[in-house]
């Protein structure tokens, strides 16, 4: 069924749907000055200005356009861009070559990011460990360290190095099969396979595998069915002396709701975890990125970034991007000016008190809510989805007891904050969106 809605429209639509999705200044900067330039067989092209929309949308957001398209349109439509600016030639041949080696991938069932190397993985001392065990297990599949399970805080190079390992041992063994899934893609399968009564194929298809790449497995904690046919896939695969890789937001030991003999499985082989970064390191990173972009980065600008960024890599690297956008827009060099002007309300104060009041004014600005309707009775759902977030935001960053937040929250009691809680812990395990949201308000209440 071809799109009947024009380039605008359908581009309005768009827009207007991913606002509240999307922190107000991101919306601004990186979606509003795109335009729809074409729709075409099954692609919809965007025009950008400069490669680091892109490369921002990409890293930060990179399900959000097609997601939102097919909402919007009820159609599944891939996504193109076209950039204004005259591009750098040799760049533009790096880019197209790990496009085709995407594509490529793809076609064999391989959904790996050409992009993340061992070659663009800069090491350090929080992550050298980490680091040591993935080469070992790339060039040594299934034979030193099996499972392999990698953990720590986001955005520390966790779904960088599995992606790696899966590149490596692709390039080294040609017909390798290798499957590299988000165990919250793992579990839509389950649900999926179960619904249409295909569990065989699925079986088939995670028990044949050469090496699993498994990413997140913290989110198949609490479901029991994903987590059997896990717990099964994970011993074929073992028995057969497959690579099995894993990736946790935390250690095993402290992830909740999966049972004794799974967690049992998780550290069978090497446990190896990656810390924030020094400051060194997020420098080098930095510089490495900076070069990659054919950015002249200035030492006080990288100092500057690595010393208000605390650890998030993908933020770290963001905020050059950010940068490298406006430098390339105006058309200027990239220094210590422009640098702190454009991260001006990016960047943490960390004087700034945070208090119930300012975290509710907080959600309610990034919701476009009335401070009286966190208070009051009403339910709607973006009322109670915006009041949980806020409950539990109050509950993170402040030293107040939990019927003390109820109190502030029009006389809520405290099992209403606990359920709240709860809640937003939970879809925080699943829902990027949600995380990014949070992500969002934290930096607004900080600046
Ligand atoms: P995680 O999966 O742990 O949340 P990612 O692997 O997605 O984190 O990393 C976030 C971003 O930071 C990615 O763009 C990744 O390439 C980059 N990154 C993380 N660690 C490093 C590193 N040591 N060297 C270079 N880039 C890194
Ligand atoms: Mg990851």
């Amino acid at each position: 069924m071809p799109i009947t809605q024009t380039k605008e429209e359908l581009w309005e639509k768009v827009l207007s749907h991913m606002a509240g999705k999307v922190g107000e200044s991101s919306f601004e900067l990186w979606f509003k000055p795109m335009k729809v330039v074409q729709i075409k067989e099954k692609n919809v092209v965007f025009e950008i200005p400069n490669r680091f929309f892109r490369e921002w949308i990409e890293d930060n957001y990179p399900t959000i356009l097609p997601e939102t398209i097919e909402m919007v349109t009820g159609q599944q439509m891939g996504v193109k861009f076209r950039i204004t600016d005259k591009e750098d030639e040799a760049l533009k041949k790096i880019d197209t070559r790990l496009e085709n080696r995407r594509t490529k991938l793809a076609s064999r069932g391989i959904y790996l990011n050409p992009k993340y190397t061992f070659a663009s993985f800069v090491v350090g001392p929080s992550n050298q460990f980490a680091h040591a065990a993935a080469k070992r297990v790339a060039e040594n599949p299934g034979t030193s360290y099996n499972p392999l399970f990698l953990y720590g805080g986001v955005g520390l190079g966790k779904t960088h190095l599995m992606n790696a390992i899966g590149n490596i041992i692709v390039d080294n063994n040609p017909n390798v099969v290798v499957h590299y899934v988000s165990a919250e893609q793992f579990v839509n399968e389950v649900v999926t396979a179960i619904r249409h009564d295909r569990m065989g194929e699925l079986k088939d298809k995670y028990r044949n595998a050469d090496v699993l790449l498994i990413d997140d497995i913290q989110f198949i904690a609490g479901k029991t069915s994903s987590q059997e046919e896990f717990f099964h896939t994970f011993n074929a695969l073992y028995g057969k002396q497959k690579q099995i890789v894993m990736s946790s937001d935390r250690a095993p030991i402290d992830i909740s709701d999966v049972t004794d003999r799974m967690r049992s499985r998780f550290g069978m082989g090497l446990i190896a975890d990656i810390q924030a970064p020094e400051v060194e390191t997020k420098i080098a990173i930095l510089y490495n990125k900076a070069e990659a972009e054919r950015m002249k980065l200035p030492e006080e600008v990288a100092y500057f970034i690595a010393s208000r960024v605390k650890s998030n890599i993908r933020e770290l690297e963001g905020c050059l991007i950010k940068i490298g956008a406006h430098a390339s827009l105006a058309g200027v060099p990239v220094d210590l000016t422009l640098a702190k002007t454009v991260l001006k309300d990016l960047i943490a104060d960390e004087d700034k008190p945070i208090n119930v009041e300012s975290i509710q004014k907080a959600v309610c600005d990034f919701f476009g809510l009335k401070l009286h309707d966190l208070k009051a009775k009403r339910r709607t759902r973006e009322i109670s989805n915006a009041r949980q977030i806020a409950m539990y935001l109050s509950k993170q960053l402040t030293n107040l007891s939990l019927s003390e937040i109820g109190a502030l929250f029009g006389g809520k009691d405290h099992a209403t904050v606990i359920y709240a809680c709860k809640q937003v812990e939970e879809r925080r395990q699943r829902d990027e969106t949600l995380n990014k949201t949070i992500e969002n308000i934290i930096k607004r209440l900080k600046h």
